[in-house]
């Protein structure tokens, strides 16, 4: 049977192959294995990382800044490989925060986002010297409280819970009710009470929308994100010197999706560049990314410890699962389960095809890394890869549901 429509996956780049074996960081997937010494394991590629920031940049204007979005892979070697490629860190807890500060990255350029930060986290931000984005009222007495007790000031941007929303985003994180930010007609309201609270007011920071494949829908929220700007820092207690408009770059997880294009949005940056000379002269532009930098660098591999037919069916049973990998068992955020990019790393060469499903060892019909996938018949000792691993992969999954031993990370 030869479907020619039914949609495919985008071709993951980065990852040739030789005799047979995927080829990792340079080196063939079992010896990696070996070097591992046990699967399941996260690979990470620091020359793919490297080079998606030098190829986003080349697209990008001056004056726009790149910011690393640290709650899509926290692994501290990875964390301190982006830190001296992109002019910042985004971080959303105090965990990240040490991250990112043991890095080395200069505190003036981190900066603290989310819903639920406990008077310990903001007392230590104004200590640490980060920005602050604002999500609530009930921060900015914590935050004078904290600059008073330190002497030091509380940096401050105004996180805006803007009035629209980011068209065909995979997740929707600003636009109508929501618990990030500050919905955008109450900013006045705050704007005056970290004037009157002393806080250091530095600018505002607009996250529409996660995962977002069009860039016509990421240039129009970007448009929408600098108007209302400029229309909140008629109320700002200061100028505006800095300008998050979020991010939102999403990378093809499923058959059918194909890369974001970043040209247009460089084009269209640029021409915010210089609306923001006119009207805000000293802000920068900055964009804060996670997935997009890090997700297509990644992968997860586990080993088939089984090989069961079920009804006449082929299942690959293997040591990993959902305990390490939730995203691609289809059980974070997605409506419909729909299988991620996965090869047999040891068996590139064989053109011969079954239609298999890929479980973990988990007692529970959820543990499903790819379901009736066609791929070159396994057996156990095979090694399974998933792609497009390198966020909400390891951090983002349940690592202790049910007692099986954690994976291992390596950035090579
Ligand atoms: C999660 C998050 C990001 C990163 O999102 P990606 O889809 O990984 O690019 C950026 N900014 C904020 C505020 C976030 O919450």
């Amino acid at each position: 049977m030869n479907d020619t429509t039914a949609p495919v996956h985008a071709p993951v780049e980065g990852f040739p192959h030789q005799d047979g074996e995927l080829l990792i960081g340079g080196l063939p997937l079992s010896r990696l294995a070996a070097r591992v010494g046990q699967t399941p394991f996260y690979a990470y590629d620091r020359a793919l990382i490297t080079r998606r920031v030098e190829r986003l940049r080349a697209h990008l204007p001056e004056g726009v800044r790149l910011h690393y979005a640290v709650k899509a892979n926290p692994m501290p070697a990875l964390v301190a490989h982006l830190a001296s490629r992109v002019d910042g860190l985004d971080v959303a807890s105090s965990g990240e925060l040490k991250t990112a500060l043991d890095t080395g990255a200069d505190p003036a350029e981190i900066s603290f986002a989310g819903p639920g930060k406990r008077a310990e986290e903001l007392h230590q931000a104004v200590a640490a010297g980060i920005l602050v984005n604002l999500e609530s009222f009930r921060e900015v007495p914590f935050l004078a409280r904290a600059s008073r007790d330190l002497g030091l000031p509380a940096r401050v941007a105004v996180r805006v819970n803007p009035d629209f929303e980011l068209k065909s985003s995979g997740m929707k994180m600003g636009g109508g009710p929501k618990p990030f930010g500050v919905d955008a007609e109450e900013v006045p309201e705050l704007l005056r009470a970290i004037g009157k609270a002393g806080l250091a007011f530095e600018g505002f920071h607009l996250f529409a929308g996660s995962q977002n494949l069009r860039a016509e829908a990421i240039i129009e929220a970007q448009r929408q994100c600098f108007d209302l700007a400029l229309r909140l820092a008629e109320h700002a207690p200061a100028p505006v010197r800095s300008l998050n408009l979020g991010g939102g770059f999403g990378i093809p997880y499923f058959p059918g999706e194909r890369p974001l294009d970043p040209a247009p949005i460089g084009e269209h940056l640029a021409a915010l560049v210089t609306r923001a000379a006119r009207d805000l002269p000293e802000a920068r532009l900055i964009l804060e990314l996670g997935r997009y930098l890090v997700g297509e660098a990644g992968v997860y591999v586990c080993r088939v410890l089984d090989r069961k037919t079920s009804r006449g069916h082929p299942f690959l049973v293997t040591d990993g699962g959902l305990h390490h990998h939730l995203a691609a068992s289809g059980n974070f955020g997605q409506i419909i389960r729909k299988n991620y990019p996965v090869v047999i790393g040891n068996r590139m060469d064989v053109a011969e095809r079954e239609t298999a499903s890929v479980v973990g060892p988990l007692c529970t019909p959820l543990d499903l890394l790819a379901d009736r996938l066609a791929l070159p018949p396994a057996a156990p000792g095979d090694l399974v890869v998933i792609h497009q691993s390198g966020a909400y992969g390891h951090s983002a999954s349940p690592e202790r549901f049910l007692g099986h031993p954690p994976a291992l990370e390596v950035l090579v």
